[in-house]
């Protein structure tokens, strides 16, 4: 289905956005990776998703919290890759604290990768999709984006912040064929959501296991983890012609999290 598309994915070296990135090669997208980690691990992902797509892989070290490289990273997927048709932002860190205790350099750092640097991608990427006439702006916002959690401020305002981004690109490309639109996962097991594990663990003198249901249980009346290839295939629909009129949406993926 994206047979000669190519697709930047912030954040893809681990969890989501690496679930993001197989579900597109598989579709036959070439796709450029960003995000930090083992260089021998990240070449094996690279190389994996070429034999995925049938198409090339590249890999870009950006900093979504800096600007500059973020921008730069968009202009070197159109030179490597020709054109950057599907643009996921997915990049995004967390911390947890009371507002009073929230360290103010945590604030900045996560307002910067989880909100700002979607404003950085979209902002260079839109203008070779118009000129195109066709385009997929896909953010990973989260359950929190569209209700609050005690002790995630910064993580919180981002995800509103997005998904506020989100609405105001979708108008503003209405009339052309670039759609924006973002995703709300609930509870996805992945190294970020491990470390919440961890802590809740230590904290109630639990198990792993105790401490997942007891995290689940709290939020996600599916009592089950939504996985990344379940995120990847959401961002598929949103590259086919079916979703070419769905503009501004907040799709939840989050086991009625947001029902309630
Ligand atoms: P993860 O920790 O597994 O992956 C995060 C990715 O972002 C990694 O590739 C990491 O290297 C990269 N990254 C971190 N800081 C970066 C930076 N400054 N510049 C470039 N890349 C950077 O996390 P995940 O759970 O897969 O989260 C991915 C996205 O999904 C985030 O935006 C997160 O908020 C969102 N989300 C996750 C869940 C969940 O339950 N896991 C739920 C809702 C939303």
């Amino acid at each position: 289905m994206l047979n000669g598309k190519t697709a930047v994915v912030t954040g893809s070296t681990s969890g989501i956005g690496l679930g993001v990135a197989k579900a597109l090669a598989q579709q036959g997208a070439s796709v450029m990776i960003n995000g930090f980690g083992d260089a021998n691990e990240i070449e094996a992902i690279r190389l994996s998703l070429e034999r995925l797509s049938g198409a090339q892989a590249a890999y870009q070290d950006a900093d979504m919290s800096k600007p500059a490289e973020v921008a730069a990273m968009i202009m070197a997927a159109e030179r490597t890759l020709g054109k950057v048709d599907i643009l996921v932002n997915n990049a995004g860190i967390q911390h947890l604290a009371p507002i009073e205790e929230f360290p103010a350099d945590k604030w900045d750092a996560i307002i910067a990768i989880n909100l700002s640097s979607s404003f950085h991608t979209i902002r260079a990427a839109l203008p070779g999709m118009k000129k195109r006439g066709w385009g997929r702006i896909v953010n990973i916002a989260s359950a929190h984006g569209l209700v609050a959690s005690v002790h995630k401020a910064a993580y919180v305002a981002a995800k509103h912040g997005l998904i506020g981004l989100t609405k105001t690109v979708a108008l503003e490309t209405a009339p052309t064929g670039v759609t924006c639109n973002a995703i709300c996962p609930g509870w996805v097991l992945t190294p970020l959501v491990q470390k919440q594990i961890d802590a809740l663990a230590a904290r109630d003198r639990m198990t792993e296991a105790e401490a997942k249901t007891k995290l689940l249980a709290e939020k996600q009346p599916s009592h089950e983890f939504a996985t990344p290839d379940q995120i990847g295939g959401m961002v598929v629909f949103l590259c086919s012609d079916a979703a070419s009129q769905m503009r501004g949406a907040a799709l939840t993926v989050d086991g009625g999290w947001t029902a309630q």
